[in-house]
């Protein structure tokens, strides 16, 4: 899956042999508390996690699911079919948008407009589309868990994007939508993180790192993070162990599934026994599940915390 999916620094540390400004890991705690992936009052008992396209507007040297062929087309979201099959459900969804880059979608907006309606979104989005004031115009902040601004620092640069990605950045959160910032602990940057860090905090951007997940330098991540890896990007052992959770309890396939591009339903990416498509209806299963795989790019029981603790305490 493409990785779509922290602004007080006072302390110095020396790594290594050099000095370097910036510690992160310090204030994991404060960027933990400002990442809050919901607000009271936002409550859903179901999740779809949608790649609703390859398609996408960068093209991150760490990100292996994307298209950046401008020539393939980019499908609009079929909505009366799509608001049918979440009503037929009886439940309130949480519908997260993520790809490739969804805003690409020509009527994302009026998707959202539809879905809000009774039900919750969020999104993951490289902010740069030109779609964003509309979206800031039209969607209701409250109706909306998080955006999640995916941060590719020397993409941007490369495309003379940093100063847009800002922009659009502060116009959600200026308008009350709840934002945040994560960038990929991709181990090639470790050099200019402080320049990383830097830029954010001097623009108000609350930024944290997520591990990066795939293959670096012949080697795999997050396994081959060093412990100074870890405190550098300020990243704790619970957010890498979540990759690997053989046997442990799931909610994916239950009351939370992923929605592959073409619309097809399924507990998660590593079980593939399809369980209905988003323009036809969606048959949950009625237990949890434990999980199969050995490793897992996205634990939906831990991306959405509120509901997998819904879901063992009911
Ligand atoms: S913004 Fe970068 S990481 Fe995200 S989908 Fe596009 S190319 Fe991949
Ligand atoms: S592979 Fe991931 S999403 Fe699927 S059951 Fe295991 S932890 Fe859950």
């Amino acid at each position: 899956m493409p990785f779509h999916e922290q602004s007080a620094f006072i302390s110095i540390l020396f790594l290594g042999s050099y000095l370097f400004p910036l510690r992160l890991s310090n204030f994991a705690f404060i960027f933990s508390n400002m990442k809050k992936l919901r607000n009271k009052n936002q409550n859903y008992d179901a999740w779809l996690h949608w790649d609703v396209t390859k398609r996408c507007n960068l093209d991150c040297e760490y990100c292996f699911g994307k298209i950046t062929d401008a020539s393939i087309k980019v499908h609009s979201i079929e909505i009366v079919k799509l608001i049918s099959t979440l009503d037929k459900t009886g439940k309130t969804f949480r519908i997260s948008f993520t790809g490739g880059e969804p805003t690409l979608v020509p009527n994302i907006v009026e998707a959202c407009n539809a879905i809000t309606e009774k039900h919750y979104i969020s999104f993951n989005s490289n902010l740069i589309s030109k779609n964003i004031n509309q979206f800031v115009q039209e969607i209701n902040p409250d109706r909306v868990l998080h955006i999640h601004a995916s941060f590719h620092y020397d993409e941007l640069l490369g495309k003379n994007l940093l100063i847009h990605f800002v922009q659009n950045y502060n116009l959600l959160k200026n308008a009350g939508f709840n934002i945040y910032a994560e960038a990929v602990a991709y181990p090639k940057i470790r050099e200019k993180l402080d320049a990383i860090v830097k830029f954010a905090n001097q623009n108000d951007i609350i930024l944290t790192f997520a591990p990066f997940y795939g293959n670096y330098n012949g080697e795999l991540y997050p396994e081959n993070y060093t412990s100074s890896d870890l405190e550098l990007f300020g990243i704790n052992q619970s957010e890498i162990s979540c990759f690997t959770q053989k046997g442990e309890l799931c909610n994916a396939g239950y009351n939370a599934a992923v929605v592959f591009s073409n619309g097809n339903v399924y507990p998660c990416h590593q079980i593939k026994t399809k369980i209905g498509n988003i323009y036809e209806g969606v048959n949950f299963n009625d237990t949890m599940v434990k999980c199969p795989s050995k490793k897992c790019g996205c634990p939906l029981n831990k991306y959405d915390e509120y509901l997998f603790g819904q879901t063992k305490t009911n």
